[in-house]
């Protein structure tokens, strides 16, 4: 008989494609050479931790602190903690405090910690398409279920359509900005728009609702200025981390966050603290904590993605492809110029060893997702690529 839980296979089914582009591309470059292959498809950042980052780790890894590599406190490390809040009050309105940090295993495990906490079984979580497919494991591995809504044309937020999935089961919705994968940022105006509608349904349903704000890629922000949440919604649960501003994606150092005049702040935070631990993650990783601590500023430039983006803008817009120009984050979501996003992503990848990731991938068809994140030389030799693939395909 089987011997695996039906929902993991297919939760493994549904979360394949960036899996599977990985895989077919690895095929190809042992095939071709990695120079002959358009990788397009991958999420790593490109950009190394800065200097002070190096510097610090240098430091925290020569330094003589009794229990070094032991157990810590599940919360985090005050010190770590203190450096967050200091980097949220510099950014946000609201105010900050270290007790109301919990330091996780990167956004990912935040949000499982953020789950786990607050659904019960059957419990509502909407979801803005498009999103990371990852999101819907997080929500149904702790019993809840994912409501599914469609972002706007221009992937700003449909209202109408969030007031209509809201229920009287809606414990929280979840969403990313800048986002992956359009690249886009939701205008201050769409967040408290937004938090108009929780208000209404909570007190239409006599209910609490959170807004999970999922911020992995806050400060790679280019021309748009930066929204604050805080101040358009009281139950704000912020989660994010280092892994692309810092470069630090495989160090998993995450947090979560609340402002320090959120309801049942106290209550909220002692159940994630619990939650991190009892998760089996126990506390978030010790020496990269010690690093974040001693770090002036959290605070990083990171022209290089800017200009990425500024490049693979001009190549597509040149080409013709249909996209909302992206204002963070180092993806691109322009339209699959035939309906058929999955046959159109297998076509490029097998015909120009060109690797995209379709929309399907982010429970939205009929789009491919670009990541830029990629060295500028294979940018700049895609130019052609690009503009031939859209003129073999244009009906
Ligand atoms: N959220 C989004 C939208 C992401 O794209 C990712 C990673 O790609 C994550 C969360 C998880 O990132 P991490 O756990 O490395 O912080």
């Amino acid at each position: 008989g089987m011997t695996l839980s039906s929902k993991i296979t297919e939760a493994m089914e549904r979360g394949s494609w960036v899996r599977k582009m990985f895989e077919d591309g690895k095929k190809l470059k042992d095939e071709y050479g990695v120079e002959n292959v358009f990788d397009f498809s991958l999420g790593n950042p490109i950009v190394d931790p800065p200097a002070a980052f190096q510097a610090a780790l240098k430091e925290v890894v020569d330094e003589p602190v009794a229990g070094k590599h032991g157990y810590i406190p599940n919360q985090g490390l005050p010190a770590a903690r203190a450096k967050v809040a200091e980097y949220l009050s510099g950014r946000y309105a609201a105010e900050f405090a270290l007790e109301r940090i919990v330091m996780t295993v990167g956004a990912g495990g935040g949000l499982n910690v953020v789950f786990k906490s607050i659904l019960d079984p059957g419990d509502e979580v909407v979801l803005l398409t498009p999103f990371f497919m990852e999101y819907i494991s997080y929500v149904e591995n702790h019993l809840g279920a994912p409501v599914m809504v469609p972002l706007a044309d221009d992937f700003s937020l449909d209202l109408g359509a969030i007031e209509q999935a809201l229920t009287a089961k809606t414990r929280a919705i979840l969403i990313n900005t800048p986002n992956n994968p359009t690249g886009t940022l939701l205008s201050q105006d769409d967040l408290d728009g937004l938090g108009r509608v929780l208000r209404a349904a909570e007190e239409k349903y006599g209910t609490s609702i959170y807004l999970v704000y999922d911020d992995p890629y806050g400060q790679l922000l280019y021309d748009a200025p930066l929204p604050d949440p805080f101040k358009a919604y009281g139950r704000t649960v912020f989660a994010s981390s280092f892994s692309k501003d810092l470069g630090i994606a495989g160090e998993r150092l995450g947090y979560l966050a609340l402002d320090t005049n959120v309801e049942d702040g106290d209550l909220l935070t002692a159940t994630f603290v619990f939650a991190n631990r009892t998760l089996g993650f126990v506390n978030a990783p010790n020496l990269m904590q010690r690093v974040i601590a001693k770090l002036d500023t959290l605070e990083v430039e990171l022209p290089e993605y800017r200009m990425r983006r500024d490049l693979m803008v001009e190549i597509l817009r040149e080409a013709g492809y249909d996209f909302v120009t992206p204002q963070g984050g180092f993806f691109i979501f322009p339209k699959s110029p035939i309906p058929d996003d999955v046959a159109f992503v297998a076509q490029v990848a097998k015909e120009h060893k060109l690797l995209l990731v379709p929309g399907t991938g982010f429970a939205r068809p009929g789009y491919f997702r670009l990541s830029y994140s990629v060295p500028v030389e294979q940018i700049e030799r895609s130019r052609e690529l690009f503009k031939k693939v859209l003129e073999q395909y244009r009906l």
